[in-house]
């Protein structure tokens, strides 16, 4: 198994470092790839990465809910989404995406449509080369 990165992330980075694998790879482009992205064959499922997530997004793979209920004010970010988020980061620069929607109380999310692209993002996209292109932000 592995623990799977959501759509609910906003790039803030607070998982990045605590991860003793060093397998959280931050999405380049982020219009493309907008997330920090876990990979499946390396992550050893130590969960340490969860509660350090402010915006709860990680979800151990067979956790990811299938109707995520929102409390109204989450943003969620996927690539074909239109909407502007902007917040800080855990350095306090400013992280602004154009590919969010910003979630009304009871609107009910399916989280498992975001496993595919962790495992995407290793095989299909730009995987660990991300790194060498990353911007901090
Ligand atoms: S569960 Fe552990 S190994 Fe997997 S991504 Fe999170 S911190 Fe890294
Ligand atoms: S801590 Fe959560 S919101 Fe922040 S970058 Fe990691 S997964 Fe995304």
């Amino acid at each position: 198994m592995t623990h799977i990165t959501t759509s609910l992330c906003v790039r803030d980075r607070s998982c990045i470092e605590v991860c003793p694998v060093e397998c959280m790879v931050p999405g380049v482009p982020k219009e493309e790839w907008p997330w920090i992205y876990i990979d499946p064959d390396v992550c050893i499922d130590c969960g340490a990465c969860i509660p350090e997530c402010p915006f709860l997004a990680i979800f151990p793979e067979d956790e990811v809910p299938e109707a995520f209920t929102a409390t109204g004010g989450e943003f969620i970010s996927r690539a074909d989404l239109t909407g502007k988020f902007e917040g800080h980061n855990e350095a306090g620069d400013v992280v602004v995406l154009n590919t969010t929607k910003e979630l009304k109380a009871g609107e009910v999310v399916d989280l498992t449509d975001d496993i595919k692209p962790n495992y995407d993002f290793f095989t299909d996209g730009p995987g660990y080369s991300a790194n060498d292109d990353d911007d901090g932000i």
